[in-house]
């Protein structure tokens, strides 16, 4: 479904952004901050309907083109079709890489289909994504690239190991990639959240009640701490002054120590 972006009087040219997972959570709040900023919108996940009533919100709330892809991204033909999208499209100027799950409990006792689909939705999805946006971006020398990544991925997960081990390739690939567009125009950030007020939780079975309120950030601020990395050029984005301390504080401890403690923490966590 395809709409034509008004253009504002007085307003700037309108800008156009791709979100994966934009259904619910951190990627609804990225849609709705972008739509507010003036971008034209596709919007990814596997759920059409709640696409399509955001879509048409965006639409009369805000002016916004907006277009809808229903694509489970754990499926090789849906992803190629959404990587076919992105290819073709030579104006998109932001690629936002939200949609991701995740999985709790002891790695030999999971189910490990649903594993896979961890694996294929939070990084092969990614890359692939990545991959195809870049030749256009490179070749217009310009264009933006959000990796949605975790705190999760700065220590070792027990109890959800393969949760963070997708989340430290994301931080790895995108530091990476940072480099090898150096001069190309083309700005790649990961962003890092901590506990952040979405459906994940609920979706990945976690007892939220031990879990103090202090703890938590809305998926706005996250989005707000993303963009704001984005202007200043910040490659990894940790949203909130106490997850910058704990980053900080565990860096100094032995990872044994710092093991033990996130495989204490994920027990307990377990519902
Ligand atoms: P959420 O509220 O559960 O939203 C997840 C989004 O991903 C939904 O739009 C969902 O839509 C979509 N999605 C799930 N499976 C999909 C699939 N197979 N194909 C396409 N889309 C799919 O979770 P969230 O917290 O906003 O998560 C967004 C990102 O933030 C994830 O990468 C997550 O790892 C990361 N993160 C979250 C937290 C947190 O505490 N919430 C912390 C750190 C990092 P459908 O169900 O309609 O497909």
């Amino acid at each position: 479904m395809k709409t034509t972006a008004p253009r504002r009087e007085g307003g700037g040219p309108r800008r156009r952004a791709l979100v994966t997972g934009a259904s619910a959570g951190i990627g609804l709040a990225f849609a709705e901050r972008l739509a507010r900023d003036q971008y034209d919108l596709v919007l990814v996940a596997r759920s059409r309907d709640r696409l399509e009533e955001i879509a048409k919100r965006l639409r009369e709330e805000r002016g916004a083109g907006v277009e809808v892809l229903a694509a489970d991204l754990t499926q090789a033909a849906a992803l190629r079709a959404v990587e076919e999208v992105v290819a073709d499209d030579a104006t998109l100027d932001l690629l936002v890489n939200n949609a991701g799950f995740g999985t709790q409990g002891r790695f030999a006792e999971l189910d490990i289909d649903r594993e896979e689909e961890e694996i294929r939705l939070n990084v092969v999805a990614l890359v692939r994504l990545t991959r195809a946006a870049l030749p256009h971006m490179i070749q217009r020398g310009r264009g933006e690239i959000v990796n949605v990544s975790s705190m999760a991925g700065f220590y070792p997960g027990p109890f959800l190991a393969t949760y963070g081990a997708t989340k430290a390739f994301v931080t790895s690939f995108t530091e990476s990639l940072a480099e090898e567009l150096r001069e190309t125009g083309v700005r790649v950030q990961a962003l890092c959240p901590g506990f952040t007020r979405t459906e994940f939780q609920e979706r990945a079975s976690i007892d939220t009640s031990q879990i103090p309120g202090f703890a938590w950030m809305s998926a706005e601020e996250v989005v707000e701490a993303s963009l704001d990395g984005l202007s200043r050029d910040e490659l990894v984005v940790v949203p909130g002054n106490l997850n910058r301390a704990l980053r900080a504080g565990a860096s100094l401890l032995p990872r044994s120590i710092v093991r033990r403690a996130m495989a204490a923490a994920s027990r307990r966590l377990e519902e």
